[in-house]
């Protein structure tokens, strides 16, 4: 076939929007004469290939999307350090079908005992099931809502998160909000109830979280919605992972004392 006739098909596939195939045409084609595919199998080459890369370029962008502060997978956490949950739970968890159902996961713990680690994790599974996934923490969370009127970047980030399927709040209630802050939070909550899942991390339970956030009736709104469908995870209270791993400057010996 002619150089130019090539390139005259890839415009076709381009004015398509099948770019990918466009792009891949003389490849593909030479391959078909190598291998003497059947006109059959050469539409199904061509199509799977195009229907490949847009699945890889949307997990991409999904990934984007999410804005995840790190990248670690379910398979890069070790079970056997986490006593509290068991690898049976973790599998069912990484079925999604509580956001399937939109269930909401509160993830409770003290710092290292993984709460990040597994909401990416989890995270990172459902971007490669098709779905839309929002991480922020909610120190950021917090100025966004707050800064959202004037702020058209924070409107953006605020409209990313409002049209997600999950979305994880990372640390809630590290710091106290006052009630303005509670306000906003609870007309963020009452958007995503029922639409999407929210996984929510934090140090302290949801017992606490009335002194912190101030209000006894925003609290009380904000956990009617958030508890209404939720698995409540509590991780290990003494392990902390990161302590228990952590890389010194000193020596063995040296660290004992
Ligand atoms: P948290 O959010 O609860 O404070 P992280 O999820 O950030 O804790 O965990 C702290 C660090 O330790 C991260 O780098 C994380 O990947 C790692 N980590 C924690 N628990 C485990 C585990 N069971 N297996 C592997 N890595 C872990
Ligand atoms: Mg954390």
């Amino acid at each position: 076939m002619m150089t130019s006739t090539i390139h005259t098909l890839q415009e076709q596939f381009r004015h398509l929007r099948m770019a990918e195939t466009a792009e891949e045409l003389p490849v593909l084609l030479r391959n078909a004469e190598k291998s003497s595919w059947t006109y059959q199998e050469f539409i199904q080459e061509i199509l799977s290939y195009e229907l490949k890369r847009r699945d890889e370029k949307n997990v991409e962008r999904r990934l984007k999307w999410a804005k995840f502060p790190y990248i670690k997978s379910l398979d890069e956490f070790n079970i056997e350090e986490q006593a509290s949950l068991s690898t049976r739970q973790l599998n069912q968890l990484k079925e999604l079908t509580w956001l399937e159902q939109q269930y909401n996961l509160i993830l409770l713990g003290p710092p290292g005992s993984g709460k990040t680690h597994i909401s990416i994790g989890l995270g990172l599974e459902a971007i490669q099931k098709g779905f839309k996934v929002a991480f922020s923490t909610m120190g950021e969370l917090t100025h966004l809502l707050k800064t959202e009127e004037y702020i058209r970047k924070s409107q953006m980030q605020i409209k990313r998160i409002k049209e997600s399927d999950l979305v994880i709040i990372d640390d809630l209630m590290y710091m106290a909000m006052d009630q303005r802050e509670a306000n906003l939070f609870f007309h963020l909550i009452n958007h995503l109830y029922e639409r999407s899942s929210v996984i929510l991390t934090s140090n302290k339970g949801p017992e606490q979280w009335g002194e912190l956030m101030g209000d006894q009736g925003i609290t009380t709104a904000i956990l009617d919605r958030l508890l209404h469908r939720v698995e409540v995870i509590q991780l290990n209270e003494n392990d902390s992972y990161r302590i228990k791993n952590r890389t010194t400057i000193f020596g063995k010996e040296s660290v004992q004392n």
